[in-house]
């Protein structure tokens, strides 16, 4: 009965956050400006498109996939005809208009191939914080104005030889160097200034098959990313990647920092992804261990970026299906996790990673009713994706860190196609 007193109430509290952070969403100056541009961009128009054309989203997210390839407009514009005009795929007057040339290569063809490049281009920096460090390091100066912190990620595709992996890990111990350099006293007030980095891309050869093999390569080369990051100051956090790795990674990573030249350090963290059916028993162990250890690990709690990829492999492969089916399982495990991780917020520091109000909504309520110091719990979102959220999750006082990737056009692509999956998928809230 006590339970059922504490659920309700905690119910109501989500709800109640959630509506003043809604409020605070709509109260935000600039919103009719970001109405009438919604109506009038063409990089606009396609995301809205793409809302109610199933055909014509599959056939954009492949175009756009395959955009940074084409290296002349006349290419480009055969691409759009033959990838737009398949069967099924349903045009809006405005790109039939687009699409009516008679050869690539011709002026209508190639002013069509500008426009839909510049399109694209316009679309990509919304989510991409800055194509170099300078233009990251802008970002980072308006997120402090903003009260908010920041974590940095180097965009990259899968690392297939060594010297891509020592390239790798090289461009973060660069970008360490210059981030230490501009941190401003702003930083030191919110948190430390972070990096996030991906496993698999400190070692080429990464299999799952070879356990031990690929995590003693792989923990060379984190330990001197972590040796440098602890110099500069700077806070190091792991992002978690396709299910294959995710074992692999996890004992890798408890493996490290059991070490005893790393046993202290507070400023490292991991992710889990509760679109993941073991996931709530993942995080079970992780308490487990982080008692063992005795010094705290951030916990980055999100859904999970792989959902269609992991569902299409299983199935391919006969496997059984890794990650939950339905949405609302995803969202119910969620805030299951939420609950667990801030009920042990004495070893795990928690960082909510979700663009969705409710989400962070039942955080914030479950974290007052515990009453967690602020330091032990933080909303996260990814660069772009949430602005309107991130700036009433921070006016409302609450900690907030904007994930921003950073790095050019083509090895961005595949984070570029998994945001707007995401900003266009029927589920999101
Ligand atoms: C700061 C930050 C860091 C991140 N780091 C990582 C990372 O390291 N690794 C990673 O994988 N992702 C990462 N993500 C992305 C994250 O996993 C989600 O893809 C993204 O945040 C969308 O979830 P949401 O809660 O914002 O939105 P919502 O719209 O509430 O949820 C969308 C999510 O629900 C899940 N979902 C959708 N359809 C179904 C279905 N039919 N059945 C079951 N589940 C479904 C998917 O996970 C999907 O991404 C990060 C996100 C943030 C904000």
């Amino acid at each position: 009965m006590k339970g059922t007193l504490f659920s309700q109430s905690s119910e109501q509290n989500t709800q109640a956050i959630a509506q003043q952070l809604i409020a605070a969403m709509q109260g935000q100056q600039g919103s009719w400006f970001a109405q009438l541009r919604d109506q009038t961009r063409l990089e606009d128009k396609l995301l809205n498109w793409t809302l109610n054309n199933p055909g014509l989203r599959v056939q954009l997210f492949r175009l756009i996939d395959v955009l940074p390839t084409l290296s002349t407009k006349a290419e480009i514009a055969r691409h759009l005809q033959e990838y737009l005009t398949l069967p099924g795929v349903e045009l809006p007057s405005a790109l039939k208009q687009l699409l009516n040339f008679a050869a690539p290569d011709s002026l209508p063809g190639q002013m069509a191939a500008t426009t839909f490049s510049t399109a694209v281009s316009a679309l990509a920096h919304r989510y991409i914080a800055g194509e170099n460090i300078t233009q990251v390091q802008k970002t980072i100066e308006k997120l402090h104005r903003n009260s908010m912190a920041f974590t940095v990620d180097i965009l990259g595709e899968a690392v297939i030889t060594e010297q891509e992996a020592a390239a790798y890990l090289q461009k973060y111990l660069d970008l360490m160097a210059q981030l230490a350099q501009g941190s401003s006293t702003t930083e030191a007030n919110l948190s430390k200034g972070q990096v996030s980095v991906k496993l698999t891309a400190f070692y080429s050869q990464i299999d799952p098959l070879d356990a031990q093999g690929s995590q003693a390569q792989a923990s060379d080369r984190i330990r001197t990313l972590l040796r440098h990051a602890q110099k500069l100051g700077i806070a190091v956090h792991f992002d978690m990647e396709q299910y294959v790795y995710k074992t692999l990674t996890l004992e890798t990573l408890k493996g490290l920092l059991m070490e005893p030249e790393f046993r202290d350090r507070n400023d490292i963290g991991l992710t889990l992804q509760a679109y993941l059916r073991d996931s709530y028993s993942d995080l079970q162990s992780l308490i487990e261990w982080a008692k063992l250890r005795g010094t705290p690990v951030t916990v980055r709690l999100v859904k999970g970026a792989y959902w269609d990829q992991e569902m299409i492999q299983s199935a391919q492969r006969g496997w059984q299906q890794p990650v939950y089916s339905a949405k609302a399982d995803t969202d119910a495990n969620f805030e299951r996790m939420t609950q667990l991780l801030l009920e042990n917020h004495s070893i795990l520091h928690a960082a909510i990673g979700s663009h969705n109000v409710r989400s962070q909504a039942k955080a914030i309520a479950v974290a007052n009713e515990l009453q967690i110091p602020p330091q032990r719990f933080e909303s996260q979102v990814l660069y772009g994706m949430a602005d309107k959220l991130a700036q009433a999750l921070s006016t409302e006082g609450h900690r907030v860190r904007v994930y921003c990737p950073y790095g050019e056009l083509i090895p961005g692509m595949s984070y570029l196609i998994r945001r707007l999956l995401e900003n266009t998928a029927n589920s999101s809230f």
